[in-house]
């Protein structure tokens, strides 16, 4: 039996159910191969806690605006609950409990004693005053405190917040409590418990697992990069610092192509100043959905969840996928995507480097000691390139895209555990 799906109206789904309808496609498919029962499905495909809050907020013009928040813990089973906090317009509860899904199966899947789970607030965060943004963070967080805590659920950064955002967060939970709780957050900056190799490791991540599917020097690769954030615009860095040569980015404000090779740190320096790609000299001006069809040797997806769908997988000619983002390629696309032999590192892995250096962040807090970059970087490798290893065998031993495998390893962990916990009471 198959996990049920909502009944809907295709032309009325938003994105966030079309994320969830892709996270329960992708278990169902997992829990196949696994032959779970229908009680152990039904626990994976529904999550653990799930609250919504109304989070009034004062503006500068003193009027009170009511914008929704959640937190979603979608697992607890291998340890606290653990994921970001996303502030976007457009995110809802089932984007939220996508996300957390995923977080569960990114945690087992790279051996990070994590659940999984994920916040977020409908809010455009580029039009809030840095005030504005401070009051909403913490009355949010006072909102879900019951939840959060350093042995019970660990937010991070994810779209829309930052290294300030966790120092509110932290700031406000640690009021609460009556004395500093650095543990209760991770994603910090450096003086409130930070760890070293934090701010770049969703990249460094995206990086190692390009160069491991790759298989093969990257000199002279060609990368196309379709959001220049947080994670995509270090994942160019990395790339370009490796031998590849990155031809094409785009971010909200447009996209920017050279064939003989964008110089990224320029490109960061510009988009430093003016915010933005549109406009950048050293580069000719591109259509946004013209990017992904793009003959390069790469593609890296990293801003939000549906951006490759039946309607463009068609046209991709990248023969390499490195999921930076969340939830980028719909079940359909995979579909096109692997009748056409393109490979794609799928999210839970190509962007685990996020997570995993979380975790070394909260283990640092919870001894409050402090490692090298040195030694989070050898670290953030060795479990990087060793669920790399894993899921490209299990991949090749039963005939499974990277996706269905990773899958299989991640839900496979969680199961494991809960029927070892066995049932209470
Ligand atoms: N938001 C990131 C992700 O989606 C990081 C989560 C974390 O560090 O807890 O993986």
């Amino acid at each position: 039996m198959s996990i049920m799906v909502p009944s809907k109206t295709p032309a009325l789904i938003t994105p966030g159910q079309q994320a969830l309808e892709s996270a329960l496609h992708q278990l169902n498919q997992a829990a196949e191969q696994l032959g779970l029962d229908d009680g152990l499905r039904t626990m994976l495909a529904t999550p653990r806690r799930s609250l919504t809050v109304s989070v009034p907020v004062r503006r500068e013009d003193g009027r009170m605006d009511v914008v929704q928040g959640f937190r979603v813990q979608h697992n607890v089973s291998r340890g606290p609950a653990k994921g970001g906090i996303r502030f976007h317009p457009s995110t809802d509860i089932h984007e939220v409990t996508a996300l957390a899904m995923w977080m569960t199966w990114k945690c087992a899947l790279v051996g990070i004693p994590y659940g999984g789970a994920k916040g977020g607030v409908a809010v455009d965060p580029t039009v809030l005053t840095t005030r504005e943004l401070e009051r909403l963070t913490r009355r949010y967080v006072n909102e879900i405190l019951p939840l959060i805590g350093p042995e019970k659920d660990i937010p991070a950064p994810d779209v829309g917040t930052d290294e300030q955002t966790m120092a509110w967060i932290m700031d406000t939970y640690s009021v609460n409590a009556g004395y500093s709780v650095p543990g209760v957050v991770t994603g910090k900056p450096m003086t409130l418990g930070g760890s070293l190799g934090r701010a770049g490791a969703t990249s460094r991540g995206v990086q190692i697992a390009a160069l491991a599917a790759l298989g093969r020097s990257p000199e002279g690769v060609t990368v196309a990069v379709q959001g220049f954030g947080k994670v995509g615009a270090l994942a160019a860095q990395y790339l370009s610092d490796a031998g590849a040569k990155v031809v094409a980015v785009s971010d909200v404000t447009g996209a920017v192509h050279s064939a003989r090779g964008l110089d990224v740190a320029d490109l960061r320096a510009w988009v430093a100043e003016t915010g933005g790609v549109t406009g950048y000299r050293h580069g000719d001006t591109l259509g946004h959905d013209e990017l992904f069809e793009l003959d390069v040797d790469v593609l890296v997806p990293a801003a939000l969840e549906g951006v490759i769908t039946e309607a463009n997988a068609p046209r991709i000619r990248a023969r390499l996928i490195v999921e930076g983002a969340n939830g980028p390629t719909t079940p359909e696309a995979d579909e096109i995507l692997a009748a056409n032999g393109t490979t794609i590192v799928p999210d839970i892995l190509a962007n685990a480097g996020g997570v995993i250096v979380s975790y070394l962040e909260w283990v640092q807090n919870m001894q409050a000691f402090s490692w090298s970059s040195n030694e989070v970087e050898v670290k953030l490798r060795d479990l990087m390139e060793g669920a790399f290893g894993e899921v490209k065998s299990l991949a090749a031993e039963r005939g499974l895209t990277l996706r269905q495998a990773a899958h299989v390893i991640g839900v496979g962990r969680v199961a494991e555990a809960h029927q070892m916990r066995g049932l209470y009471p």
